[in-house]
């Protein structure tokens, strides 16, 4: 199999993520005019490097290295799986456009397990469903999840980002709120839990989140002390759908830290 490195990012930050090659095995020559048999289900190239994006610490970085031959197969199964486009980087650096709407939005409503903290919320059919399941499960452990907020238009981000600068200060107000654009709201596939205040996070419901969202998809996308990482203050009541698999990949290699996961994601598919 041809030797490959694949370069995720660039500049001296990720060199500290940048392993050398470790096998000294050499590659067999490709031959075009013996084209090997297709070998079914190979293993991960050996030889295979790659950095990762300057956010993931150094120690992840080596670990995915370490572990490639089964970590590329279960990554590729992740983004093979999302159909949906669940993974979408969007943050305060990389912003939607304002006229980003998801074609599948279906209304948070009542007759379901959660309970609606207001009217005319929505998430897109797939995260809307995977919530339901959730919030069914949680019901079953005595256990009320109350969805807060759901989907918001890069309008009516603008509005609410606007409101906290003015009463807070633009500094403060970007610790807690996006520009409009930099919302995972915006993508129709994050909702906001409880009382959207610290107080959550020692309440039933935001103690059983953090405990099982992963099991129905749901990752917690801002945790405690990854501000320098994701750009936001800690937000224990914010959750965001990226699927199952890739819930379970989060937590297997990317230390539970969604950041990682969606930006190594990200510089995958664009490699
Ligand atoms: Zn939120």
């Amino acid at each position: 199999m041809k030797r490959r490195t694949f370069l995720l990012a660039f500049g001296a930050l990720s060199l500290s993520a940048c392993f050398a090659q470790r096998d000294a095995t050499p590659a067999p020559t490709p031959s075009a005019a013996a084209p090997a048999p297709a070998a079914p289900a190979a293993p991960a190239d050996r030889s295979e490097t790659f950095l990762a994006p300057a956010v993931i610490p150094a120690e992840i970085t080596r670990a995915l290295n370490d572990g490639r031959e089964s970590f590329v197969p279960a990554l590729e199964r992740v983004i093979a799986a999302d159909s949906g486009g669940f993974l979408a980087l969007v943050d305060k650096k990389r912003l939607l456009p304002a006229d980003y709407v998801p074609a599948d939005l279906v209304p948070v409503g009542a007759g379901r397990s959660y309970v609606p903290g207001r009217e005319g919320l929505s998430l897109r059919r797939e995260a809307e469903a995977a919530l339901e399941r959730m919030a069914a499960a949680a019901r079953a452990d005595g256990v009320t999840l109350v969805v807060s907020s759901t989907y918001r238009s890069w309008e009516y981000q603008k509005k609410v980002y606007e409101r906290n600068v003015r009463e807070l200060g633009r500094e403060a107000a970007d610790r807690e709120s996006a520009m409009p654009g930099a919302s995972q709201h915006q993508l129709g596939a994050a909702a906001d839990f409880g009382s959207i205040t610290d107080a959550f996070a020692g309440t039933k419901a935001g103690k059983w989140l953090a405990e099982n969202a992963y099991k129905f998809g749901w990752s917690l996308s801002f945790p405690d002390g990854y501000e320098a990482v994701t750009g936001f203050r800690w937000e224990s009541w914010h959750y965001r759908y990226v699927g199952v698999e890739a819930a379970a990949l989060q937590r297997e290699w990317f230390g539970d830290v969604q950041q990682y996961m969606i930006e190594f994601v990200d510089a995958w598919k664009r490699r």
